[in-house]
């Protein structure tokens, strides 16, 4: 049986190992319809190659923009606005919405794709970030496959096991690009020492938010909503290999893990096949070039966004994305050079310290919080 797939975020960097993913198994999965934000020159081309007809622009709003793309893509059927993103997500026929939009602006698909009770491959974290407590009541059993490596692979190790059987969820960290790096030298970090990501090739943000760690952070929050445990039973370790994707320990002492090289095509191929496992050549993994792996703890000197993160995650309600959105935002200004790396949190500590705890916010509320805190940040209006 195909398995139709919507994709969304297909010109990043998860789209395009996608496509990769596509190739090899195009007897088995089939693309709906393609959505990216504004790279037309990328993702019509793209969809006209694997021959998609439906694709949703979110950022072109512009009339004439939209005007001249339709006259240069006459055989695609093109949509333009997160509206019309919507729509599709509500009205196409498909069996799995791949969610790998970057940032906070995944939000509103995630949603859409759970209210069609349509199956959830989900890359973009920060959805459950910012409204897990919502995605908890709204998800069917088994709804959510989770794309994030780590997640994929507590979700692989987990198996049938029930939720009383585990002792701790432990989400490994590669330590990224400073784990190594003398502290008295963080100052002088440049955006292009922070977007060299030492093992994994991601898109810009989620490679920045693993140099200072607040990766790790959303990602504990994911596990928390994505395996329904609590804080307390979820915590992260450095391995700098990322051979080692994440463990579960089991409450007789047991822990279990998936292994493979980085790579995302795996968790994506997982996601798709899954409950199956189809046979693949994209990812292969040599042991023998793997002969040290070691474990740290995070230092909280080293990464304080993550233990700020942390206390974020406790706090709940609208606090996650307070702090998302001021992180966003720190690392905009951080990219073009006005602020500094070590100025990124504490901005983002006064962010959340000037902000009004909001216990149980709806999407409204949380989409328009994310707009406010990123637009108030951006202008360090703090
Ligand atoms: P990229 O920045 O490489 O790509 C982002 C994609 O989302 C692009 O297709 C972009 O379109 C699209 N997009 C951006 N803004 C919007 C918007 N407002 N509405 C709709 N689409 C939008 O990101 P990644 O592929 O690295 O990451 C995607 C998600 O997956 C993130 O949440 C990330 O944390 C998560 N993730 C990524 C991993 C990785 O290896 N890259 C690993 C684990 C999780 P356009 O090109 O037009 O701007
Ligand atoms: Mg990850």
């Amino acid at each position: 049986m195909v398995k139709k797939i919507a994709l969304l975020g297909a010109t990043g960097s998860i789209g395009t190992s996608f496509f990769e993913v596509y190739e090899e198994q195009k007897d088995r999965l089939k693309l709906s319809f393609v959505a990216a934000h504004q790279s037309y020159q990328k993702l019509c081309p793209l969809a006209i190659k694997y021959g998609v007809e439906t694709v949703a622009l979110t950022g072109i709003t512009d009339l004439s923009e939209q005007k001249y793309i339709r006259q240069s893509f006459p055989e695609l059927k093109l949509y333009f606005g997160e509206s019309e993103l919507i729509r599709l997500l509500e009205n196409e026929d498909y069996e799995i919405g791949l969610n790998a939009i970057g940032g906070s602006s995944g939000i509103g698909a995630t949603f859409a794709i759970l209210k069609r009770g349509k199956k959830l491959a989900l890359a973009n974290k920060e959805s459950l970030v910012m409204g897990g407590h919502l995605v908890q009541k709204l998800k069917q059993p088994g709804q959510i496959i989770p794309v994030d490596s780590e997640h994929s692979a507590i979700f692989q190790a987990l198996g049938q096991h029930p939720l009383s059987e585990v002792k701790k969820l432990i989400i490994t960290a590669s330590g990224g690009a400073f784990r190594t790096l003398p502290l008295n030298e963080f100052a002088s970090i440049t955006p292009a020492m922070a977007l060299k990501h030492p093992n994994w090739d991601m898109g810009a943000k989620v490679t920045l938010d693993s140099a200072t760690m607040f990766n790790k952070a959303l990602e504990v929050m994911e596990a928390h909503w994505l395996f329904d445990l609590p804080y307390a039973q979820i915590e992260a370790v450095i391995h700098p290999q990322s051979v080692i994707h994440s463990l579960v320990q089991f409450i007789d002492g047991s822990l279990l893990a998936q292994l493979s090289s980085p790579d995302m095509k795996l968790p994506i191929l997982y996601a798709l096949s899954y409950p199956e496992r189809w046979n693949s050549e994209l990812v292969q993994t040599d042991l023998l070039a793997h002969k040290d792996m070691s474990f740290q703890a995070l230092e909280s000197a080293r990464y304080p966004l993550y233990y700020l993160g942390l206390e974020v995650a406790q706090a709940g309600g609208i606090m996650p994305t307070i702090m998302n959105a001021a992180a966003e935002a720190a690392m905009q200004l951080f990219l073009s050079e006005t602020i500094r790396f070590t100025d990124i949190h504490p901005l983002v500590e006064r962010i959340i310290q000037a902000s009004e705890q909001i216990p149980d916010p709806d999407l409204e509320t949380i989409i328009a919080c994310n707009k406010d805190t990123y637009a108030k940040t951006l202008a360090l209006d703090t």
